[in-house]
């Protein structure tokens, strides 16, 4: 028995060390308490240890000293282990100290035991033919236990406290401490009154060291995790429901419980709810999910529905859990957001690149020819925009993009292309022109006081069969197609036709094959005589032509236009200045002391510094100025006049003379003549035409003529075609002609022969 007992309490002790070292060694904070507590424990066994080994009185004692003050530190650190398990701070100084003061006077009296005999003394006694000491406890003793039993008691209200302020959830971490601890001090207490010789509540003892070790960091109570997964599940929003192997339902979660109206435990119906509720479900398969959309537009609601299986640790299937999850709040916002990035903040219609997007996706779907394309544009947005303001330029656009919503059939595809204008796809059928034009080429929009007419024009392009699908070059057909519209009200809405399509592709063409045309001399100078009052040659115009190989001969209307439209036009004049010049180095050298007019473009301007291109041709074929006149047309002179006068003052100051040509044609009035910086002026040939039936006509042409008599500048009526209209401005005192009646321009050559041999 002893020696039995011995080797078990041996073990023990072994055990605790191991616990000890390893607890010291956590890295959770009660840890370190922990082990104090153990070494405590394991002190105390020791002592019991030696009380049972020894056959002698002395040695009997020490073990009960080690015994009892090894007791001591146990409560003591149990005690501050509890505080540290459950994150307690002591209460106050006032408790503190008076634990520490119990236990220094527990230990003071036992060193004073020797001496006085207060606490406890040994007898022998026989057991089992062996002789063991047993203690007789005296009032110190007594003192020592209610001590040990206060600070056990301290530590349970502790525990209680705890488990009353913790959660249901974590309860059971500080309930089985609690009881651990219950139990070992019952053991305890069965020992101290049953005085057996032989304390085997030391196993008890170590028992509970090695289960509190173990507890504090170890055990995870299984209850809680399942409660926390539990009330996690409870706390999705998404409605659970488990299913066992059999496919029978055997828990559901609270929104679940909600969602198909059950009742803890009753899961029978479950099934039949679900299929109730979101159609045919197969409980049996699983890694499935799908969308539901139930209800109706305006109360529209999306439902995410996903099975999956439950594998455990071998994976093994151990159920199935189905999750149903309320995305209508997901699915709408996606929507709103979609729509914000594909809808015009403004009209509420689609954006450009959405547009092109939908309707190439329909055309491709769709039967091509049954459609066409629209393009809509707001004429003179800017204009309205800077008369009215901004508020009224958005409310047209608004009002515009009602009328094409009302206008055009639910079939169609619409959407704004830009601030003014909007694109339309046209189902066919749907469509009926007078109406279009009636109803949305011209709608108006009141400001409040009155109604204003906004005009749109309407371009369309209809789609062929064997057209390729490209939608920003089909709007672009469409809105060439307004171009066709003339300012005149008559007709607001033009068709992309093959006239419309040979003239691009004919531009096209030429524009292509003007580089060539230049370096082979197809575009050469025309020479137009301009003469005196006597009919005596002064100088010429030159004139472009193009002597094309195929079209024949080119009048400048053909190509001047489109050639200003791309910019190209710079090239043309730069060659013509060019051969100006070298006609003018030819004269020279001949001794003919004539002048050529060239002709400027408005847009050339925008591609060059024309009197520093003009100044270099000059040098290099070392020409006087004087004799390269420099024909500008009115319309420069008008926009932006500040720079422009600048540029023509620079001209004129390096030696040319400018002409200000058609002049009349635009809006100038007589009164700006006085301001404007030019040599000479050229009346528009319109007066002359008009002079002929209009006696107004013909006092204009006087009263320029003599204005600019009196502005010192000199007066080319363009256009003569009659020796009567010669005559006339003669008499009115032109001093320069220009027109069909001395000749047409003709080539140098033609020229040359006319009037230099
Ligand atoms: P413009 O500068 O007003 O040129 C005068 C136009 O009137 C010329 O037409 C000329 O042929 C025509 N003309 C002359 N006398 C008479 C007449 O008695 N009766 C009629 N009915 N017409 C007459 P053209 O050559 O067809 O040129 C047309 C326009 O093209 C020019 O008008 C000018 O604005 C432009 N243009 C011609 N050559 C050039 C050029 O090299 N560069 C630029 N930028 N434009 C040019
Ligand atoms: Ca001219
Ligand atoms: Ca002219």
């Amino acid at each position: 028995m002893r020696i039995g007992f011995s080797v078990f309490c041996f073990v023990l002790i072994a055990i605790l060390i191991v616990c000890a070292h390893i607890a010291r060694r956590s890295r959770k904070s009660v840890g370190k308490p922990l082990s104090l507590a153990l070494i405590a424990i394991l002190i105390t066994v020791f002592g019991n240890l030696v009380i049972t080994l020894s056959n002698a009185k002395l040695m009997s004692s020490v073990g009960y000293y080690i015994y009892y003050i090894g007791m001591d530190a146990t409560v003591f650190l149990l005690l501050i282990y509890s505080l540290a398990y459950c994150d307690f701070k002591w209460p106050n100084i006032t408790i503190r100290i008076a634990v520490y003061t119990l236990l220094t006077i527990d230990l003071v009296q036992y060193i004073l035991n020797p001496f006085f005999n207060q606490a406890f003394d040994t007898e022998a006694i026989i057991v089992e033919d062996n002789l063991y000491y047993r203690s007789i406890p005296y009032i110190g003793q007594y003192y020592h236990r209610i001590v040990c039993y206060g600070i056990l008691a301290a530590m349970l209200i502790i525990l209680i406290v705890k488990m009353v302020k913790s959660t249901r959830i974590d309860l059971e971490k500080y309930a089985v401490i609690f009881v651990a601890i219950v139990i070992t001090a019952l053991i305890e207490t069965y020992y101290i009154f049953s005085r057996r010789p032989i304390d085997t509540s030391m196993i008890g003892f170590a028992l509970c060291g090695v289960l509190l070790f173990y507890l504090s960091l170890y055990y995870r109570p299984r209850r809680l995790l399942d409660r926390m997964l539990a009330s996690i599940t409870s706390e999705m929003p998404e409605a659970m429901f488990f299913f066992d192997p059999n496919g029978k339902c055997v828990w559901v979660n609270g929104p679940g419980r909600k969602l198909v109206g059950v009742t803890i435990g009753n899961y029978e119906t479950v099934k039949d709810d679900l299929t109730f509720l979101f159609g045919d479900i197969d409980f049996t398969a699983s890694g499935w999910n799908r969308r539901v959309t139930l209800g109706t537009e305006d109360d529209v609601n999306y439902t995410y529905i996903a099975m999956k299986s439950i594998t455990d640790d071998r994976d093994r299937i151990t159920g199935t859990i189905l999750r149903v999850r309320d995305i209508t709040e997901d699915q709408l916002e996606l929507k709103r957001e979609m729509y914000n990035s594909t809808h015009d903040s403004l009209t509420g219609l689609y954006i450009k690149e959405y547009l092109y997007e939908s309707i190439d996706k329909r055309l491709r779907e769709d039967k091509v020819t049954d459609y066409m394309i629209g393009y809509v544009e707001i004429m003179n947005f800017k204009v309205i925009n800077d008369v009215f303001g901004k508020e009224f330029a958005e409310l047209t656009i608004k009002k515009a993009a009602q009328a094409i919503e009302g206008y055009i059939s639910a079939k169609s595809l619409y959407g704004k292309l830009s601030t003014e204008s909007f694109g339309v796809l046209i189902s066919k059928k749907n469509f009926d022109e007078t109406a279009v034009e009636k109803n949305l080429a011209i709608f108006s929009v009141s400001d409040g006081s009155m109604d204003h007419r906004i005009l749109v024009h309407v371009g369309i392009y209809d789609i062929n069969e064997d057209d390729e699908i490209n939608v920003p070059l089909f709007f672009d057909s469409a809105r060439l197609a307004t171009t066709k519209i003339k300012d005149d009200y008559s007709k607001l809405i033009a068709y992309y036709d093959d006239e419309l399509r040979n003239k691009i592709m004919y531009e096209q063409l030429l524009s292509n094959q003007l580089p060539g045309a230049i370096e082979s001399r197809q575009i050469r100078p025309y020479l137009q005589p301009i003469v005196d009052e006597k009919g005596l040659l002064s100088g010429a115009e030159a004139l472009v032509r193009w002597i094309h190989p195929e079209q024949g001969f080119l009048n400048p209307g053909k190509f001047i236009p489109v050639f200003e439209s791309n910019g190209l036009i710079a090239d043309v004049d730069r060659y013509m200045w060019r051969c100006a010049c070298e006609i003018l180095a030819d004269w020279k050298k001949r001794g003919i002391d004539k002048f050529i007019s060239i002709n400027i473009s408005p847009k050339d301007f925008y591609f060059m510094d024309v009197p520093a291109e003009i100044r270099k041709l000059v040098e290099e074929f070392g020409i006087d100025p004087v004799k390269l006149r420099i024909e500008i047309t009115e319309t420069v002179m008008m926009t932006d006049s500040g720079d422009r006068l600048k540029i023509i003052a620079d001209l004129r100051s390096s030696g040319f003379l400018v002409e200000m040509d058609d002049f009349g044609s635009g809006y100038s009035s007589l009164n700006l003549l006085k301001d404007m910086p030019v040599d000479v002026l050229k009346i528009d040939m319109q007066f002359l035409r008009d002079s002929e039936r209009n006696a107004r006509a013909g006092m204009i042409i006087k009263n320029i003529i003599n204005m600019s008599q009196d502005l010192d500048i000199d007066s080319l009526t363009e256009g003569v075609e009659t020796a009567a209209q010669f005559e006339r401005l003669y008499v009115m005192g032109c001093k320069l002609y220009q027109g069909y009646y001395f000749s047409k321009p003709v080539p140098l050559e033609d020229f040359e022969k006319q009037w230099f041999d």
